[in-house]
Formats: C-alpha cells, sequence, structure tokens
C-alpha cells in the first residue's frame, strides 16, 4: 500500500475514534513522523495532504529540510525526539514546536537562542513515566516545579503543552492510564499557570486511545510510511 492509501486510513481511524470521544477531529493534528524516511517519502506524505511532519534528530531532519525547502515545500517541522543543548540553536532556526523539552537547562537554553533569533519559541514540556506513577495526579510536584521555572524565566519561550510517551506495550489500553494522566496534569497546572492545552501523545500503537484520552497532536511514524524493518 502507497503513503497516502494508508494515510487515508489513518485519517479514518482518527475520525471514528474522534467521533467515539465526542469530539471533533479538526482538532487533532497528525504528525507524520519521518525519522529515518527519505526527503522523497516526506514529498509523498506532503502530497497526501499532511501539513506537519516530525524528526526525532535535528542533524536528520536538517539534510532533508533544505531539501524540501528548495523545493518550495514548508510543512511545520516539529521537533520530538530528546534535544541537546549544543543543538538549541539549530532547533530555534528550524522547528516551529519543540515537543521534547525536559529540563530547565534546556528551556533556558532555547530562550537565549529565540531571544537572539527574535522570536518566541513554542514548546511542550515532555514528563515521562518510567514507572514512576507519583508524577501523574495529585500533586505532580516535579512538574509544577519545572512549569513555574520556565513560565517564570523563559520569555522567548512559550509553553504549549504537554508532551509523552507511553511505555511500550502490545496493548494499546496499557497507554490509557498514563494518557489520562498527562491530561489530569495539564489542568492541574493550567489551573495554577498561562501554559497551552495542547497535549502531544499517541504513536502507531495507541493514537486512538490517546485520542479518547484528549490528544491533541498525535506523533504517528509507522502507520504511515510503513514498518523501517
Ligand atoms: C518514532 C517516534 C514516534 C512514532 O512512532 P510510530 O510507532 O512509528 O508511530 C512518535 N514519537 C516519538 C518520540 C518517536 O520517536
Amino acid at each position: 500500500m502507497g503513503i497516502s492509501e494508508q494515510l487515508a486510513i489513518v485519517r479514518r481511524r482518527i475520525a471514528a475514534a474522534a467521533e467515539r470521544a465526542g469530539r471533533k477531529a479538526d482538532d487533532i493534528t497528525l504528525v507524520a513522523v519521518t525519522k529515518t524516511r527519505p526527503a522523497a517519502m516526506i514529498r509523498e506524505a506532503l502530497d497526501a495532504g499532511v501539513t506537519d511532519v516530525g524528526e526525532n534528530r535535528v542533524q536528520e531532519a536538517l539534510a532533508k529540510k533544505a531539501e524540501l525547502d528548495s523545493a518550495g515545500l514548508k510543512p511545520r517541522w516539529h521537533l520530538i525526539g530528546h534535544l541537546q543543548g549544543n543543538k538549541a540553536k539549530q532547533a530555534v532556526q528550524h522547528f516551529e514546536l519543540i515537543h521534547s523539552v525536559d529540563s530547565f537547562g534546556l528551556a533556558r537554553e532555547i530562550d537565549k537562542h529565540a531571544l537572539k533569533a527574535g522570536k518566541v519559541q513554542r514548546i511542550l514540556l515532555q514528563f515521562n513515566i518510567s514507572g514512576e506513577q507519583s508524577k501523574f495526579g495529585g500533586a505532580p510536584e516535579e512538574a509544577r516545579e519545572l512549569v513555574r521555572q520556565v513560565a517564570g524565566s523563559c520569555p522567548n519561550v512559550r509553553v504549549e503543552g504537554l508532551m509523552t510517551m507511553a511505555p511500550f506495550s502490545d496493548n494499546a489500553e496499557d497507554a490509557r492510564p498514563w494518557f489520562r494522566g498527562l491530561r489530569k496534569l495539564t489542568e492541574h497546572l493550567r489551573s495554577e499557570f498561562s501554559i497551552g492545552r495542547e497535549l502531544s501523545m499517541g504513536m502507531t500503537g495507541d493514537f486512538e486511545v490517546a485520542i479518547e484520552e484528549g490528544a491533541t497532536l498525535l506523533r504517528i511514524g509507522s502507520a504511515v510510511f510503513g514498518t523501517t524493518e
């Protein structure tokens, strides 16, 4: 099956899950994850209506972005993988939304480069679970502290919301408590801080559950481009 057919299937599944959840499919953005895929495949996805592209690594993304830029193709680029401080400058130059900000140090580095670039960098704060259930629900002190620091001392950064990755599992339902936890965490944080309502959660194996739990950004690779193995 080609990319446009796979994409049509994914879009139907998104629409069905949104309907089940009483949500509008238009409120949910599909970020096509293109890591390890060549620029030609990204072009095919853009031809088929993809507007948002997610890459894990700055270096890999830039090579492909340069190729697409020169063809006049300008999707919104999302950085979804771990970002090292020494790549923050490039990340700020090239990505519309950085999903993977997981420390105050990194946020500050991004803030510094955003100031120099004369831009307000949109970011998400990533909270990973790694068995630490205590990070979610209740009073997630660590999360609160990170948001407080970033909101208080990074004026060139705008926290648009939160991101998570559920632990790997063959059963999509296993992801539900994590996704629900992230949504509760957002509600909790939004009652205190002025942050956005984006929730980046849900991948090929669990995006329907993520939609039911309130995801606004889905990061989907294999369901669109096939498996790499
Ligand atoms: C690879 C990746 C995805 C997409 O994974 P699929 O299972 O192929 O949909 C989503 N988010 C992150 C952070 C990734 O690294």
